[in-house]
């Protein structure tokens, strides 16, 4: 087993070449870490703040995860540690969130020899934060990295991509799902001997996030998982050509709550689709929102199989438009005319 990122699963090569870049002083002062949501990003930003502020370096595990630079890093207490998170009021990080950092970015660092900035959802950056960002990007002071983390890249200015080397988070197999799980939760252990069904389904439902693993397993988790999959199911049953316009309107209603909310909603809708264009192209394909082949078929005749592309379609744009703001009930009203319209 690699010596690097030894408390992280998968991402093998991923870890092994930010290690040597970190061992031999080559890492890059902006990186771009895109992956799903929960597959893992924040954990890896952490541990290469880490890994760079690590007072252990040169023999043995890196980070080593013991000393008090990385225990500070890895609990978000590091002086020298700035995460930047979306208001989360807002619907996107706006151009003033960039500029605050600035003055400070150009400051030396108080304890490590270096400053490390991770910026959350960098996909949900204004063009004109992006821009800001960019100028910082052009020249970054020579003592700090930045880190990106963002889900969907073509949100992502060429100008900022080409200044930051990108690392891609692969999806987790069950195998590592399962290795991960049962070494980092009690919960875990505890429902893989003893119900061994659930903790299977909970594997499937993950989607090989393990993010969403995590809050699968907890009852709370569980619960909101359960509400948003009904939520979702809900919808799907009324997405068939026999459904009047006001059954599609209300199924659609009853899903918005919050904006965030409705948008994990809107993803859950957008996977059981997925889902059910592959299992119309061969069985056995790995679902990604149905727990069995037999709920995807049910779900699939009801639906029809001629309308899911377009279907499939429309709720991209939708959950691409609620991303930019667009006012909710507008959206699912508009939404429900086109899919009425097909
Ligand atoms: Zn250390």
């Amino acid at each position: 087993m690699s010596r690097y990122f030894p408390s992280l699963v998968g991402n093998e090569s991923t870890r092994d070449r930010l290690g040597r870049a970190i061992d031999s002083g080559r890492l890059p002062h902006a990186l771009l870490i895109g992956g799903d949501r929960g597959s893992g990003k924040f954990t890896l930003a952490l541990s290469v703040a880490a890994a760079l502020v690590c007072e252990n370096k040169g023999a043995g595990a890196l980070p080593c995860g013991t000393c008090p630079a990385c225990k500070k890093m890895l609990s978000r207490s590091h002086t020298d540690l700035t995460v930047l998170e979306r208001d989360p009021k807002k619907a996107t990080v706006g151009v003033s969130q960039i500029k605050e950092l600035r003055p400070a970015m150009y400051l030396s660092p108080t304890e490590a020899p270096c400053k490390v900035y991770i910026i959350r959802e960098a996909d949900k950056m204004t063009p004109e934060a992006q821009n800001a960002l960019l100028i910082i990007l052009e020249e970054p002071p020579r003592d700090v990295y930045i880190i990106l983390l963002a889900t969907s890249l073509d949100r992502i200015l060429t100008t900022i991509r080409s200044r930051a080397q990108y690392i891609p988070m692969q999806r987790f197999t069950r195998d590592e799902l399962d290795t991960h799980l049962t070494g980092l939760s009690r919960e875990a252990r505890a429902m893989r001997s003893t119900s061994h069904a659930s903790y299977s389904e909970i594997l499937t439902a993950a989607g090989g996030s393990i993010g969403r693993a995590l809050t699968l397993l907890s009852p709370k988790g569980a619960a909101e998982c359960r509400e948003e999959r009904e939520g979702a199911l809900s919808v799907i049953n009324a997405l068939g050509a026999g459904s009047s316009f006001a059954d599609l309107h209300s199924a659609l209603l009853s899903i918005s709550g919050e904006r965030a909310e409705l948008s994990l909603e809107i993803e859950c809708i957008i996977n059981a689709l997925r889902d059910m264009t592959a299992l119309r192209q061969s069985a056995g394909a790995e679902l990604l929102f149905f727990s069995s082949e037999t709920e995807a078929k049910e779900a699939l005749e009801r639906v029809g199989g001629r309308r899911l592309l377009k279907l499939y379609e429309l709720f991209l744009d939708t959950h691409e438009r609620l991303s930019k703001n667009a006012a909710v009930g507008s959206l699912l009203t508009a939404l429900a005319a086109k899919i009425k319209n097909i």
